[in-house]
């Protein structure tokens, strides 16, 4: 949805918190006892980011209504301030590390939730460059903008990663701008 020029910024100054106050929740009183699978957790949790990600915006973004046309109109005005208000998003991995702790434990489950919340950022970020940043022609950055301006732009829906092109590899949804366009 359109938010004001604070509330989409606002995922770079609340995430990083969260971040960090889940990161010192979870490792507790004594972190040296916790932190090699707290570590792994965390991996775990951003490397499933991308994966949801993909899926979020393949599946819910372009199919699932109000959600679609929401997603449309960033599609349509790419500069203009929409997005995903930081406080039901944060809202949704607070909801999920809750249940994960009470499933799990707690230094596993505020692992995955902290994994998961960089792989937001991340994501936001990366979104937040590609349509914004100028960058050097040939370097990582102007290939995902060129990926994800074909996202914004061919017919055949394709391109669905904005954090990785991995999951458009694997479920073959990835398209290369063809030479001499
Ligand atoms: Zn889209
Ligand atoms: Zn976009």
């Amino acid at each position: 949805m359109r938010l004001t020029k604070w509330g989409y910024y606002a995922d770079f100054i609340l995430y990083p918190a969260l971040v960090v106050a889940l990161s010192l929740h979870a490792l507790g009183r004594e972190p040296s006892k916790v932190a090699v699978e707290w570590a792994f957790a965390v991996l775990g949790g951003m490397a499933s980011w991308t994966l949801l990600e993909y899926l979020l915006h393949r599946v819910v973004l372009h199919h699932i209504r109000p959600f679609k046309g929401l997603h449309a109109m960033h599609h349509a005005h790419p500069l203009d301030l929409i997005g995903t208000p930081s406080w039901i998003s944060a809202a949704l991995f607070l909801g999920l590390w809750l249940a994960l702790a009470h499933e799990t434990r707690p230094d596993l489950a505020g692992g995955v939730t902290a994994g998961l919340m960089m792989g937001y950022l991340w994501y936001v970020f990366m979104h937040y460059a590609v349509h914004n940043l100028q960058v050097r022609r040939g370097s990582w950055l102007f290939d995902a903008k060129v990926r994800h301006a074909l996202h914004h732009h061919a017919d055949v829906p394709c391109n669905f990663g904005v954090s990785t092109n991995f999951w458009d590899s694997v479920f073959g949804s990835g398209r290369r701008c063809s030479p001499g366009r």
